[in-house]
């Protein structure tokens, strides 16, 4: 199988800060479900923008294939003033036909109407509905998700992450939560960062 994400020997400090990590190796494989564990301040949301290429490391090295993501708050992931399909075809950057998008919406329980509001329109779930939309447009080939659940209810929790496991058949995916509960229901193997 091919790896998707790949990090290996990373060394990652703050300027001023202990280091958060030393030498720390984690590979995804397309197909693959892993989880990240550790609790709130051990930096799985500073690996999460290592990954995303906002910060530099130290050391080591990170690469991966074409990446996605889905935020833990979904109201600062989008726009507050446009329609959350204009948003989504600015990210995915082409021009989207309803016979690409609506099939999906159907998938993930998505009533098209709501596609055309602004985001302020829509629940924490529905609008988390809409990061996965947004993410599965883009063809990615590793998913990374900070917590994406973690502002949703019990139920939308296990509904978002439902969908994001429809994702695996073209993906690998990385899950950056603190619930230990939710990495063994979901999870094919899990990296906790405390235990570094
Ligand atoms: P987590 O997501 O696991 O809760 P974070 O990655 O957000 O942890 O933070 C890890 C540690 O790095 C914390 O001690 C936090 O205070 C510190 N930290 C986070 N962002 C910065 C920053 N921009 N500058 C300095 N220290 C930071
Ligand atoms: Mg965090």
């Amino acid at each position: 199988m091919s790896v998707v994400l790949d990090i290996k020997n990373l060394t990652f400090s703050y300027p001023n800060g202990d280091f958060l990590y030393k030498n720390f190796s984690l590979n995804v494989k397309k197909g693959e479900f892993v989880c990240l564990l550790g609790p709130s301040g051990s930096g799985k949301s500073t690996l999460f923008e290592l990954i995303c290429g906002n910060l530099k490391q130290n050391d080591g090295y990170i690469s991966h294939k074409k990446l996605a993501q889905i935020y833990q708050d979904p109201y600062s992931s989008f726009h507050s003033t446009y329609s959350i399909i204009s948003q989504i075809k600015d990210t995915v950057k082409r021009n989207l036909t309803k016979d690409e998008y609506l099939p999906l919406c159907e998938k993930l329980a998505l009533d098209e109407n709501l596609l055309y509001q602004k985001p302020h329109k829509l629940s924490g779930g529905e609008l988390q509905r809409c990061s996965i939309l947004r993410a599965i447009l883009l063809n990615p080939e590793m998913l990374l998700a900070d917590e994406p659940t973690s502002a949703l209810d019990s139920l939308t929790q296990l509904e978002v992450l439902k969908y994001m496991l429809d994702m695996l058949s073209f993906s690998g995916i990385l899950l950056i939560t603190h619930d230990t509960t939710l990495a063994k229901w979901c999870a094919d193997s899990a990296v906790r960062l405390g235990d570094l």
